[in-house]
């Protein structure tokens, strides 16, 4: 078939602004849509052909190559309309947005005119699971118990007592969907909406199956394994996908959706991927420097107190805190040390005490060197 000029096709003049070819496009478009001439070949022909003029119409490139060399300049030019292979669909997905309130209410056509069959889709499981540190810092296996829909041996799924109690729905003839003319203000219009009869599903089950009734799924307990991934913390949502409750009749399964929770440590607290011990020196330890040992999420590693230390200071053990949940990079111990003052002290160690009283390197002085004490300070407040 000899192709038509475009702007003759739109019924527009070769100079026409974008504006007036979107227009003539839309009227076009409007007037031999599908939906108002249901079955007729001939206005889809003129559909598809407006459509494929103005694909090229509207856009400036193109547009310029068809001005100079015709139809022959289309070809090859790697446009998806050529006019042959180009259906109904593929003009709504590219050209949908132009029948703008005209075609609104019917809730897309694409969406109606392509979805066969309503496919069930499984509800989402919810489990909480709940991890030490060590378990949050290396990735942890866990066997969780669910109780779940699941798939009903018996019928398989399908809901019915055997094959013969299944027929093909006779209101839809197997495809889920009824379409239904309407006059509305632009004319007739073809309408499709979910069977009554069969609800979507194409089939009618005569004889249900014993075991689940015809619902296709039953109520089991179920042993799930969980990998979880190294780094994650308390709030966290993670999806496995398909290991939620099975959908009535053979449909899809839902997910499980596995919320992280956090076990308390007797001896770590958690900021982030950064992990704080509270560390307790004596008085003599501090002054003298000591080799201690603290605990981390794995095992216990020494550390060295260095003569003078002060209370307050924070050692930071770098990398010696949590792993990121995306595996770069790990957070800090930071132990906090404290010197034990001792409450109960005998006669003996009293007087050791006064003796060093008013000694000169006993007298209190502001430690310039304790930088971190600003930092600490504003931690507080901000809590
Ligand atoms: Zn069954
Ligand atoms: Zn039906």
């Amino acid at each position: 078939m000899e192709k038509r000029d475009y702007y003759e096709v739109l019924g527009v003049p070769r100079g026409a602004t974008k504006e007036e070819i979107k227009k003539a496009y839309r009227k076009q478009a409007l007037k031999y849509h599908p939906d108002k001439n249901p079955g007729d070949k001939k206005a889809e022909e003129a559909f598809k052909e407006a459509a494929a003029a103005y694909e090229v119409l509207s856009n400036d490139e193109k547009r310029a190559r068809y001005d100079r060399f015709g139809h022959e300049g289309m070809s090859g030019a790697g446009n998806g309309f050529g006019g042959q292979g180009m259906t109904v669909e593929d003009i709504f997905s590219s050209f949908g947005d132009i029948f703008g309130d005209a075609f609104g209410g019917f809730g897309g056509f694409g969406g109606s005119r392509r979805s066969g069959r309503r496919v069930n889709k499984g509800s989402n499981l919810r489990v909480k699971v709940k991890l030490s540190l060590h378990e949050i810092a290396n990735g942890a296996e866990k066997k969780i118990k669910v109780s779940k829909y699941d798939t009903c041996n018996t019928c398989g799924g399908t809901g019915a007592a055997d094959q013969n109690s299944m027929t093909t729905c006779s209101t839809c003839h197997g495809s889920g969907h009824v379409t239904r003319i309407t006059n509305t203000l632009l004319g007739q219009m073809q309408t499709s909406s979910i069977c009554p009869t069969c609800g979507g599903e194409g089939k009618i089950i005569t004889k249900k199956c014993p075991v689940c009734y015809g619902e296709g799924i039953v109520q089991k307990d179920d042993i799930i394994k969980i990998n979880i991934p190294a780094g994650v913390s308390r709030g966290m949502q993670m999806s496995v996908s398909g290991k939620g409750n099975a959908a009535r009749r053979g449909g899809l399964n839902g997910d499980l959706l596995v919320v992280i929770d956090e076990e308390e440590h007797p001896e770590l607290m958690r900021e982030g991927n950064d992990l704080i011990f509270n560390l307790f020196i004596s008085i003599p330890d501090a002054i003298l420097g000591t080799h201690v040992e603290v605990p981390t999420v794995d095992n216990n590693v020494k550390i060295k107190i260095e003569p003078g230390t002060q209370p307050g200071k924070i050692l930071r053990l770098r990398g010696k805190g949590l792993p990121e949940v995306n595996g770069y990079g790990r957070g800090d111990l930071l132990v906090n040390v404290n010197v034990w003052i001792p409450k109960n002290l005998s006669k003996e160690e009293m007087k050791m005490f006064e003796k060093l009283k008013d000694t000169d390197s006993f007298k209190p002085r502001p430690d310039k060197d304790d930088k971190g004490f600003f930092e600490r300070m504003k931690g507080y407040f901000q809590q």
